[in-house]
């Protein structure tokens, strides 16, 4: 993951590490190199810059030249400020009401529905929660079937009405389902264009106002860079979304995203999603992200 952007830092950072002193200079010529890796990761410039700006300040004086191992010291400094930038802390998912109402929101083939089913699985093995999966997409009837097959896979009931082409009804009807059949957990997968249009935020935004969900994450394909970090700003906007989840982790992704977001939007990345099958979901931590990029 990211391997290039660990590359890039692992060589800027042979400027300081391994050196018993370090100069300003030394640190100077590090923190540029770090500064270009970043923007090759596809991090925007304003943050790049901001970014590098904070680890030169703390990386200048005093404190790190005279420090026993000044390269090592540097190398936290970064991970620190990495950490930060993803935003700190993990977050949890919310989970309140009975049921809990979850609206997956995002763009067509970011990986919503895919998702969907490894939340609702990892709901109901790890939290030992009852999950219903709702399909709202009326756009795309195979997205009813797509749903169905992650559900049987998973033993989790899938709720879904063919013959209806209101996606907020679908939404309204599958909560009180979820009533009735006693499902502490309602995920309601939506429907994504493959850009965004007004009909679809609109839609989306009504199911919010009907349904009232407690949490709303907003799903997005690492792999797209600055796109996904537009296209979240552009959900959030309308949404208020609750956190993002990040998918597509095992392919070919620069890191751009995943560095970017918090910054953009300022809410959590909470999931993070590699591989198609149903048990790669992994709660975001931050903090071994920054630990991973750095290796
Ligand atoms: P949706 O249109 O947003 O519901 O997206 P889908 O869940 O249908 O995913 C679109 C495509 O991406 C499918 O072929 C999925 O199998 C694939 N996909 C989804 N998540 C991941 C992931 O984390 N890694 C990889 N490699 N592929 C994924």
């Amino acid at each position: 993951m990211f391997e290039s952007l660990s590359e890039r830092l692992e060589t800027a950072f042979k400027q300081v590490k391994g050196q018993g002193r370090i100069t300003d200079l030394n640190v100077a010529a590090t923190v540029k190199e770090i500064r270009k890796a970043l923007v090759d990761a596809d991090v925007n410039y304003k943050i790049a810059k901001e970014f590098t700006d904070k680890v030169k300040d703390k990386a200048t004086g005093e404190k790190v030249i005279n420090a026993i191992s000044p390269g090592q010291l540097m190398v936290k400094i970064v991970k620190d400020e990495l950490a930060g930038l993803m935003g700190g802390e993990a977050s949890e998912l919310v989970l309140k009401g009975n049921p809990a109402v979850i609206l997956i929101a995002g763009l067509q083939g970011s990986g919503k529905t895919t998702f969907s089913g490894k939340l609702a699985n990892y709901l109901k093995l790890k939290k030992g929660k009852s999950p219903l999966l709702v399909a709202a997409d009326i756009y795309r009837p195979a997205a009813i079937d797509q749903l169905k097959v992650l559900g049987g896979q998973i033993g989790v009931d899938v709720y879904s009405e063919p013959d209806t082409k209101d996606a907020v009804q679908i939404a309204r009807n599958a909560v009180k389902e979820a009533h009735s059949k006693n499902k502490n957990v309602v995920i309601i997968d939506t429907a994504g264009r493959l850009a965004v249009d007004e009909a679809m935020m609109a839609e989306v935004a009504a199911i919010k106002d009907a349904v009232q969900p407690q949490e709303i994450l907003f799903v997005v394909d690492s792999m797209t860079g600055q796109d996904a970090v537009n296209t979240a700003k552009v959900f959030n906007d309308r949404l208020d979304f609750g956190g993002v989840v990040l998918t597509k982790l095992d392919g070919d992704t620069r890191g751009g995203a995943a560095l970017s977001i918090r910054y953009i939007v300022d809410k959590p990345i909470k999931f993070v999603s590699s591989g198609e099958k149903l048990d790669t979901l992994d709660v975001f931590y931050p903090e071994r992200m920054a630990q991973r990029i750095l290796g």
